[in-house]
């Protein structure tokens, strides 16, 4: 292997981007020593490997992941993925990435993920929920209402989290179901939880816009990924005045300079179950339209998607990350000085999580809430973020990135030292 190649594979490595991230903030906050050994690896980590009964006959082993970043400040949240490239370095980044994003918009949980190793598209639907159910189990050793609370996260949805909830519930005897969030309404599901991701994408979309002084309305985005998060984004945008010109999926992508007319093009994918092809349209591939000529930009599919690479070519003004690492440590350095401003993922898509905390009270309490309260108390804690996450990048001069790590850091650090180290 070239050395070029083994650096671009240490700078694409989710896990050491992760730790860069938190050791930049570190720094700043002037960390004790100790404190960032703590804080900078993750507290538990659980690998299993299960059969799961195939159709056709016979059994297929799996491996998955659940590994738990941090727990002080409350129990263990984040999302479980199945996905053919995940592996234990990307699902500790996640988890950590979970810790500072709960902290940022101040709700008391620490961070978690999972993650199973396999493509859902490649199973039927019982072998889907056969997979789910065994890998519940075989995590249940940590999830729990008061420890670890899953989600969805890329190719998992509510009625995953119904058979985990029930897979959960089965085995203790009684129904848990504030034991994972993102479940269906029936169940104790939360109203607005769905497009929670989407609306918080807007929401900061908004306010980034007010801090750069351009208006929503003609500000033209390309959004990149269309799973929960892009087309709720893409839609919630477009209601909010801004004019939608790319979207794009798995398959690749289309581009109009004129904007694209989001309740036709729904249409569209319902009819012919993809967004290729939509009349009026170019197509253009993943790469491409993350270099489009468009104000705004709003990566919402997997990590890594800009680079040192391509960071030079990228035209948009604003990144808003509604995926999870889209953009790597080294791109952030060429984007900085090329004056381009990046929401940072632990805020622009912690819309999800926070209506997740709120879907945990609800079940917690057996009273629940109507949408709009829920999208109001939303709009409330991602707005109040985002100034304090402003505040800290003005007084330090740096990067909103590091702005939030500097208030999510510190409250994490603050209260692993008034708890103190048992024993
Ligand atoms: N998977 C989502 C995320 O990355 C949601 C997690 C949750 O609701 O716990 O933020």
């Amino acid at each position: 292997m070239t050395s070029a190649a083994v650096v671009s594979m240490e700078a694409e490595n989710p896990w050491l981007n992760a730790q860069r991230q938190f050791d930049n903030a570190a720094a700043i906050l002037d960390l004790s020593p100790g404190l960032r050994e703590v804080l900078r690896d993750v507290r538990r980590e659980l690998v299993v490997r299960f059969p799961v009964k195939m159709d056709a006959g016979g059994l297929r082993m799996f491996e998955g992941y659940r590994v738990q970043h941090n727990v002080t400040r409350g129990p263990a949240k984040g999302g479980i993925r199945f996905h053919a490239a995940t592996d234990l370095d990307e699902v500790k980044a996640l988890a950590m990435w979970m810790t500072w994003k709960c902290a940022l918009v101040n709700i008391p949980f620490g961070g978690a993920k999972g993650g199973v190793v396999v493509d859902p598209a490649e199973l039927s639907h019982r072998e889907l929920e056969r997979l789910t159910r065994r890998f519940a189990s075989e995590i249940s050793v940590l999830v729990g209402p008061e420890s670890d609370i899953p989600a969805p996260d890329v190719n998992t949805s509510g009625e995953i989290m119904a058979w985990i909830m029930d897979t959960i519930s089965m085995e203790a005897g009684y129904s848990v179901p504030a034991v994972v969030t993102g479940k269906p309404l029936d169940i104790g599901g939360s109203e607005g939880r769905p497009t929670a991701t989407g609306r918080g994408v807007t929401i900061v979309a908004i306010e980034a816009c007010h801090r750069l002084g351009t208006d929503p309305h003609g500000t033209t985005v390309a959004v990149q990924g269309f799973g929960n998060v892009g087309s709720v984004s893409a839609h919630l945008m477009a209601k909010a005045g801004f004019t939608i010109c790319a979207v794009s999926d798995v398959t690749g992508g289309i581009y109009s300079e004129h904007g694209l007319d989001m309740d036709e093009l729904m249409a569209h994918r319902t009819r012919t179950g993809g967004i290729a092809g939509f009349p009026g349209t170019r197509s253009v591939s993943n790469s491409e339209l993350l270099e489009l000529p468009v104000d705004v930009l709003v990566p919402a599919a997997l990590e890594n998607q800009i680079s040192a690479r391509n960071a030079g070519r990228i035209q948009a003004r604003l990144i808003v990350e509604g995926a999870n690492g889209p953009t790597t440590p080294d791109a952030d350095v060429i984007l900085e000085k090329r004056g381009i401003t990046v929401v940072p993922d632990i805020l622009a898509n912690a819309g999800g999580v926070t209506v997740s905390y709120f879907e945990w009270v609800q079940d917690l309490q057996s009273l629940f809430w109507e949408e709009g309260e829920i999208n109001e108390r939303l709009e409330r804690i991602l707005r109040r973020a985002f100034a304090q996450m402003c505040e800290q990048a003005d007084s330090h001069s740096t990067s909103l990135r590091l702005g939030a790590y500097l208030v999510a850091v510190k409250r994490v650090a603050d209260a692993t030292a008034v708890r103190g180290i048992y024993p």
